[in-house]
């Protein structure tokens, strides 16, 4: 009865289509989008990084010079913005003392040194590292986020509360490395649990896993 990842791709790309992820006009406004997004909604993102770039200060040299405070309030909108400012200045400072400025020799080289180049870094986790390896760095790596711990718990893929590695692991298994595929994927998860894999109840009239999914038939 459990669908196999690829039966589930197939299904939610035939329905929703190509997503053309991640929406960013440049390697370091997706990576700043990446930081911004923990633990906030997709819209105050958007709006801190229109703000960002309002006052031209999506480039890592601005990033790195600005007063705390200042970016601050660019980034207020995303909130936890005292932190996510630092992170922030941290990653651009990188950038800047020890790639030239030019973030993608940053996430240059094997993923896994990448991971951890990037991990060491103090407010980046996982999920935000892989976010930055896959969609700016074109690494073939799976982003798990609260949406995919969801469905893969919904469609019966997992139980209890797998660790982040755990869940990676389902998905980098069973899938083969593809980064076009694995970018793919993560949208269609993402576009799937705004429309109908809600957190608080599912709307799983006319969601495409209906039939294939174990919470969705216990819902019918
Ligand atoms: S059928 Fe329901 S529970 Fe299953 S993936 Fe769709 S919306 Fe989520």
């Amino acid at each position: 009865m459990t669908p196999g990842l690829m039966e589930v791709y197939t299904r939610l790309a035939q329905v929703f289509g190509p997503q053309h992820w991640w929406p960013a006009d440049s390697p370091f406004e997706m990576m700043v989008g990446a930081v911004l997004t923990q633990n906030t909604a997709w819209r105050n993102v958007e709006r801190s990084v229109a703000t960002l770039k309002e006052a031209g200060a999506l480039s890592p040299e601005v990033v790195a010079g600005l007063v705390p405070e200042a970016l601050q309030d660019l980034i207020r909108s995303s909130g936890f913005f005292r932190q996510k400012s630092g992170t922030l200045q941290l990653l651009a400072t990188t950038i800047v003392e020890n790639c030239q400025g030019e973030p993608l020799q940053l996430l240059a080289g094997e993923w896994p040194v990448v991971r951890q180049r990037l991990l060491a870094l103090r407010g980046i986790g996982p999920e935000t590292a892989d976010s930055m390896l896959l969609y700016a760095g074109h690494h073939p790596i799976f982003v798990i986020d609260a949406y995919t711990r969801r469905i893969a718990t919904r469609l019966g893929w997992v139980s209890g509360t797998p660790s982040y590695a755990q869940l990676q692991k389902l998905f980098m298994e069973h899938l083969p490395a593809d980064v076009s595929l694995f970018n793919e994927y993560h949208a269609l998860l993402v576009h799937l649990a705004k429309e109908h894999c809600l957190s608080c109840k599912p709307r799983c009239e006319g969601c495409p896993l209906l039939q294939v999914c174990a919470r969705g038939q216990m819902e019918r």
